[in-house]
């Protein structure tokens, strides 16, 4: 685990995150910025880079960060209304912390933009 990275620090509860989920492969919490009224990141446990370094050993643990996404939907009442699930990969996407993570935005009409 890289001691400087934020997010495996979250997870390993070395500093306050919010969390509302955690199992042996991943971890919720609520985003320390939200842009929506509810905004949470899900996470990998294991430490990942980005979508550039997943490895097809990987493929079984992104689809659970997926599960745990629909389920917190469902949990915070959102699931019907909708939601919006993003990955930032990279600089031209705005990616800040470099360990792979799923936004979970809802509770309100999002704006639609693809640029
Ligand atoms: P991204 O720009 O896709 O890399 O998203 C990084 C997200 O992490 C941003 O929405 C930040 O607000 C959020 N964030 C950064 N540090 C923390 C933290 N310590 N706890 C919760 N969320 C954080
Ligand atoms: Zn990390």
């Amino acid at each position: 685990m890289p001691s400087d990275c934020v997010f495996c620090r979250i997870a390993a509860g070395e500093i306050d995150g919010r969390i509302l989920f955690q199992d042996d492969q991943a971890t919720a919490f609520w985003d320390i910025h939200p842009v929506a009224p509810i905004h949470i990141l899900i996470i990998p446990n294991k430490h990942i880079r980005s979508v550039n370094e997943l490895d097809v050993e990987d493929e079984a643990l992104i689809g659970h960060l997926f599960t745990v996404a629909g389920r917190i939907a469902r949990e915070q009442g959102v699931a019907e209304a909708g939601y919006r699930l993003t990955i930032n990969t990279g600089p031209n996407a705005g990616q800040s912390v470099y360990h792979i993570h799923l936004h979970l935005m809802a509770g309100k009409a999002l704006p639609i933009h693809l640029g």
